[in-house]
């Protein structure tokens, strides 16, 4: 063979090795695409969908800056990851707040991929914890029936990882199967809402608290920790009602709910339990502290005027009942536990309206205790300390 032929023969062979090579890549490429694909797909959950397109891909892809933008202008993704209890706050690269600039960015987005250098003026808001800054992102719109409902942005060190120009068949196909979970999800979200929701206040219903509370009492007894728990009671409300008509009634009660939901933090339950009646859980919260919330909740009510139309302000007060349990670490009688902590934020309750309504009240606190030492009730395993 001459000299010639073999050099060609060479080249050849290495240029099969590298088609070779990257035949290999691409099919491993694809091969970790359709993992995430299928997770994406199958995700029970916001959260988990979430923390599969922040946490999964970023890290299947090697991807040195991540993050997903959500348009959520009536709080509806926030709210249901708060019900999950998350805090959204734990996912920093998950954005949702929607200033003008971002806006003015999302609009001008085509419904393609933009690949390209990063430019700090214009791309700080969707990598606002990348440091440092990516070299070349992509920016991949989510669209849904035309319309948008955020953008992924994906961010790299290398500056030939996006270059403007190359082929984006990948990424698109990768923003559809993320929108597309998005909305699945969210749909499915909705209806677990509808059954748990109470359509006037919009707030959790007595079904949810129920489910929640066995929950809660669960984990204060794997944690050690406190939990309190609030009843609140509009005082004559049937006054309302038979002054104003059904419709101030209503438009008082999800008034409270909201005035309520505002003071509590993202772990606690809040639901409407029946009526003009609310409850809620405290999560790691002792009686001094729960006392201090139920009567800053309180305050607010009796300050806080009520329109019930053009010409007449109300005010209304509010009686709350508080109870907390102590947990002992003894996972047994987890039920009874639940149904004490109710009981006796409900006779607190009572109190509360038997002498004078508009205040707090505290039955006792419940020590989850095996020694049957009691102080006051009668009722087994338990011990009562009079607070109040
Ligand atoms: P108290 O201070 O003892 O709690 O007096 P109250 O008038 O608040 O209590 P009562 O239990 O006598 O009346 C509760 C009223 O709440 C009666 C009921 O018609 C009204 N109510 C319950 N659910 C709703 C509702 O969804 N909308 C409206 N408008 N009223 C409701
Ligand atoms: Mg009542
Ligand atoms: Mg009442």
């Amino acid at each position: 063979m001459s000299e010639d032929a073999i050099k060609e023969t060479r080249l050849l062979k290495q240029h099969l090795r590298d088609l070779v090579d990257q035949a290999r890549k691409n099919e491993e490429k694809m091969r970790r695409f359709q993992a995430i694909e299928l997770q994406l797909i199958s995700a029970s959950n916001m959260l988990e969908l979430i923390e599969t397109i922040l946490y999964d891909y970023r890290e299947a892809f090697h991807l040195d800056a991540l993050t997903l933008m959500l348009l959520d202008p009536t709080n509806e993704f926030e709210r249901i990851l708060k019900d999950d209890n998350t805090n959204p706050e734990e996912h920093p690269n998950l954005l949702f707040s929607i200033s003008p600039e971002e806006i003015q960015l999302l609009d001008s987005l085509s419904i393609f991929p933009t690949l390209g250098r990063y430019k700090k003026r214009t791309h700080t808001i969707l990598f606002p914890n990348a440091h440092p800054r990516p070299e070349t992102i992509a920016i991949l719109p989510l669209v849904r029936h035309g319309k948008l409902i955020g953008c992924m942005n994906l961010g790299s060190y290398q500056s030939d990882r996006f270059e403007n120009g190359s082929a984006t068949d990948f990424l698109e196909r990768i923003a559809a199967i993320v929108a597309i979970s998005l909305e699945n999800t969210l749909n499915s979200e909705r209806l677990k809402r509808t059954g748990l929701t109470d359509p006037l206040t919009r707030i959790n219903n007595r079904r949810f608290f129920d489910q929640r509370l066995g929950e809660e009492v669960s984990r204060a007894h794997r944690n050690a920790e406190p939990l309190s728990c609030l009843f609140f009671d509009i005082d004559y409300f049937k006054r309302i009602n038979d002054n104003y008509g059904h419709q101030a009634g209503d438009q008082v009660l999800a008034e409270v709910a909201s005035l309520i939901a505002i003071q509590m933090r993202t772990s606690d339950v809040l639901a409407r339990y029946g009526g003009e009646e609310f409850s809620a859980l405290l999560s790691d919260t002792d009686v001094g502290k729960a006392m201090e919330i139920a009567e800053r909740i309180r305050q607010n009510i009796e300050e806080h005027p009520f329109k019930i139309d053009q010409h007449t302000t109300i005010n209304i007060t509010l009686s709350i009942g508080v109870s907390t349990l102590i947990p002992d670490g003894d996972q047994s009688g987890l039920k009874t536990y639940a149904s004490w902590l109710v009981g006796y934020a409900d006779r607190a309750l009572l109190q509360a309206k038997e002498t004078g309504r508009n205040q707090v009240k505290c039955a006792g606190i419940i020590h989850a205790s095996t020694e049957e030492q009691f102080q006051g009730v009668v009722l087994p395993s338990m011990q009562l300390e009079s607070s109040n």
